[in-house]
């Protein structure tokens, strides 16, 4: 299964949450694990507490690992200027497993997931979802 989001690049952060939720109910599956990936290497999954002030601390956090405006490698070899982003999408880490519980995501109360696009430029992402259901016992 696939889910596609539109994002404005540049640590564009969105709250993916509900549409997971929705493939999982979509399909059925009551307990296993959800495996969600992100292909491309500028973007990442994690989760955080989706609210306003956690989003600041995140990008200023990132913004001291891997400044967008610091001398890359990447950026010698390739000239497209998203060094920056190469390095926070591997750091981050591209995908996130999640177990599901009676069909629902076993995400704490202030714990969203999130994919965050750090290219630089807008961009359409595809989440890769695949689901598997737990041994029954
Ligand atoms: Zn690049």
């Amino acid at each position: 299964m696939e889910l596609r989001f539109s994002t404005m690049g540049f640590n564009d952060i969105l709250d993916i949450t509900p549409q997971v939720q929705k493939a999982i109910q979509h399909s059925g599956l009551r307990d296993g694990v959800v495996h969600l990936f992100v292909s491309g290497s500028t973007a990442a999954i994690t989760t955080i507490e989706y609210e306003h002030g956690a989003l600041a601390d995140l990008q200023r956090a990132l913004d001291q690992i891997a400044p967008m405006n610091a001398e890359y490698a990447h950026n010698q070899a390739w000239g497209d200027g998203n060094g920056y982003a190469h390095l926070r999408a591997a750091l981050l880490k591209p995908d996130l497993c999640v177990p599901v519980q009676g069909g629902k995501l076993a995400l704490g109360t202030w714990q969203q997931i999130i994919l965050i696009d750090f290219d630089n430029r807008p961009r359409q992402r595809t989440v890769l979802v695949t689901l598997t259901e737990a041994a029954r016992s």
